[in-house]
């Protein structure tokens, strides 16, 4: 159907409470898999790229690719940017064809997270047609994950979030609530949704004003990640479960077929693999049939 920016995907999102997937590919058969899945499933998309494979595959290949695809898929689609650090590299990305971009400055102090975001918002919003995500507190690593959930000081500041919005002109943010990136090594992990819920009400609560976000979430258990979706939670990144899903997909497949040579055969299995594994997540977002 569409080349489009997150936040005007997510405006209906937030309002019929529901969550757009947004998936990390690292190449090109991998986000065919996502798009596959979405297709089928009618649902909206947010395909997103770290900063190292847009390096690796290339910033003139990535967009190239996602625009031939969306500009012929029956369904919406956006090319997202993940926490890039970099104001430069943030313009850059929006030059070439991404139409929305983290600016990642949260392990700066609150001003300078402030200054980097507006910069990239100001920048995006004056090309047109891109939205900026921001992020506020710290999302962390895996290792970190309950030193940082227990340390309040890490996570977003609800107060602090709409002085953030205002400053900014931030299209979504990404507030810190205790979720972490990679695989949470323990079953119960500590997600403040007391926390998410008072940001989502005072950002949204009257009209949906910026999306809110989340990261890290391989591992949540299936009821954490519908009730982050109900309290508004409208961008939900999975990056590491489709790893894990291509390395095991490719993997399985050599092992199975070690006298296989035709890599198309092992490309449309993986292919198959990330298909299968994307709509169990939209499942759960309930994206299904929203586009
Ligand atoms: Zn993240």
């Amino acid at each position: 159907m569409s080349i489009v920016n997150a936040k005007e995907i997510l405006i209906q999102a937030v309002e019929e409470r529901y969550a757009v997937g947004a998936f990390n590919i690292t190449n090109l058969v991998q986000m065919e898999g996502v798009v596959d899945a979405h297709i089928e499933m009618h649902a909206p998309l947010i395909i997103q790229t770290s900063v190292t494979p847009s390096k690796f595959l290339g910033q003139e290949v990535i967009p190239a690719i996602y625009q031939a695809i969306a500009e012929t898929a029956p369904i919406p689609i956006c090319l997202h940017l993940d926490h890039c650090r970099e104001v430069d590299y943030c313009k850059s990305c929006a030059d070439k064809g991404w139409t929305n971009i983290m600016i990642d400055a949260s392990r700066l102090p609150f001003e300078e997270n402030i200054q980097q975001t507006k910069e990239v918002v100001d920048y995006c919003h004056a090309l047109g047609g891109i939205s900026v995500e921001g992020e506020l507190g710290t999302v962390s690593g895996v290792e970190d994950q309950i030193v940082v959930a227990e340390d309040v000081s890490q996570l977003c500041d609800p107060e602090q979030a709409m002085i953030f919005i205002e400053e900014t002109g931030v299209d979504l943010l990404a507030p810190a609530i205790g979720t972490a990136h990679g695989v949470y090594k323990t079953a119960n992990p500590k997600v403040d949704f007391d926390r998410f819920a008072r940001i989502s009400e005072m950002v949204n609560g009257k009209e949906v004003r910026v999306p809110l976000v989340v990261h890290g979430g391989t591992g949540l258990p299936e009821n954490y990640v519908r009730k982050l979706v109900s309290l508004g939670g409208a961008k939900f990144n999975v990056s590491t479960d489709l790893k894990r899903t291509w390395i095991d997909a490719v993997y399985g497949y050599i092992s199975e077929n070690r006298d296989e040579y035709n890599p198309g055969k092992l490309d449309a299995h993986a292919r198959k693999a990330t298909k299968e594994k994307v709509k169990e997540w939209i499942a759960m977002f309930g994206s299904a049939g929203k586009a």
